[in-house]
């Protein structure tokens, strides 16, 4: 068995995990990327994410803003446009008050009625009222993104699983490819966290579901990878959804996000899961074909105060990272753990109150969860 030594261990490489490495190599910091499978292969999977400013709470509206800072600037240093500015829209109740929160951050957006939404997505049937037109937001090329950060930390990152961490008397990570000291690990390991951490003795309460999205061919060709995000929270077509373009494609992704999103599970599961979606497009979405042309499952990792939640649990010199909806903040994410690394504070909105031990130590090696794919091919 090898053994290594490196001053900054970081395991998984989903988007957070990338971003941090990077900002590592930007640091001039020695360090070392462990990834299972291959980078973007959990929760990071797929050709598209929404960038919205919109956030429930304003220390979040603040870290968008941030993030989308960090992104154009990576975006100009690897030379890969990564961020897409088409705008999202989001409608419903919430509107009001976030267009407030982005306003107070000095975000670009406005209040646009039925008929400007129609006019800026012209593939949607306005539900009536006042949406939010969030300006800078838009869809994320996901595929370019794991990409240009992957090429750019590649003689950093090794793959193999990491299954077990130590914090004594310096940390230590297990790996299937040897055993590896280092001054600081960060886990960024998506679904992979939990396990990880219980090892530690430190219980992260994150439950893990499944959430399904389809995607749809947009009817008029050459339009669709200009068109606007949505956040449909109106619930006036019958589900509150989220769709976004796929990049450099004439399709538009739709996945539900009201409470009873979760994947039941086996193929009726998903099927029905998918004939909402499909129901969904038919009411509000003419401007698209309803049949689906591919479709994601995907795991999720949910903090119990619910979406948009994530937070960093620390142990000694071990930082855990855990939450839901977290591509559009990997940059900012990935230069705060860097940060972290280095001994600068965690913002305390973010750090995990003192860390909840778990009683046993884990024994089962972390597993990664497969990447269930239905029958379609996903964007
Ligand atoms: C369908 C879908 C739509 C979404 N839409 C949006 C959106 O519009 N906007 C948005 O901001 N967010 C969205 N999200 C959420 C966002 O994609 C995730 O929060 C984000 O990708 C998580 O990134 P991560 O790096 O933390 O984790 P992951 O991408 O899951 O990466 C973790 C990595 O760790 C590896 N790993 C796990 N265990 C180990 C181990 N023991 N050893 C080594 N490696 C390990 C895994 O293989 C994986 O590659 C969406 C998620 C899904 C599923």
């Amino acid at each position: 068995m090898s053994r290594g030594r490196t001053d900054v261990a970081v395991v998984g490489a989903g988007i957070v995990g990338l971003s941090t490495a990077y900002a590592l190599s930007l640091r001039r910091v020695d360090f070392r990327l462990f990834e299972a499978a291959r980078p973007g292969a959990g929760q990071s999977a797929g050709r598209t994410r929404i960038f919205r400013h919109g956030h429930a709470r304003p220390e979040l509206v603040r870290l968008a803003v941030e993030s989308r800072l960090v992104w154009e600037e990576w975006e100009r240093r690897l030379g890969t446009p990564m961020l897409g500015g088409e705008g999202v829209i989001v409608t419903g109740p919430p509107a009001l008050e976030r267009e407030r929160l982005l306003a107070e951050a000095g975000v670009p957006c406005r209040l646009i009625g039925p008929r400007e939404q129609e006019r800026a997505l012209p593939i949607f049937r306005a539900p009536g009222g006042e949406a939010l037109l969030d300006e800078l937001g838009g869809s994320t090329d996901v595929r370019a993104s794991i990409e240009a950060l992957s090429r750019a930390v590649s003689d950093r990152l090794t793959l193999g699983q990491a299954f077990r961490l130590g914090d004594s008397p310096r940390p230590v990570v297990e790996t299937s490819e040897g055993i590896w000291e280092a001054g600081c690990v960060i886990v960024c390991a998506g679904a992979g966290v939990r396990e990880l951490a219980s090892g530690l003795g430190v219980a992260v309460p994150v439950s893990i579901g499944c959430h399904a999205r389809a995607t749809f061919r947009v009817l008029r060709p050459g339009v669709g990878a200009a068109l606007p995000s949505l956040q449909d929270l109106s619930g006036a077509h019958g589900e509150t959804v989220y769709g976004g373009p796929v990049p450099g494609e004439d399709a538009y992704v739709v996945g539900l996000s009201g409470p009873d999103n979760e994947v039941p599970s086996g193929q009726d599961g998903v099927d029905a899961l998918l004939r909402r979606i499909r129901r969904y497009v038919e009411r509000a979405l003419p401007g698209l074909d309803p049949e689906p042309i591919g479709a994601r499952l995907c795991l999720t990792t949910m903090l119990p105060e619910g979406g948009d939640t994530f937070r960093i649990w620390r142990a000694g010199r071990v930082l855990v990272l855990a939450g839901d909806n977290l591509f559009k903040f990997g940059p900012a994410l990935g230069e705060l753990l860097a940060d972290a690394a280095l001994g600068e504070p965690i913002p305390s909105w973010l750090e995990a109150p003192g860390p909840a031990r778990v009683t046993r130590a884990a024994t089962t090696p972390a597993v990664l969860a497969p990447d269930r794919s239905p029958r379609l091919a996903g964007s």
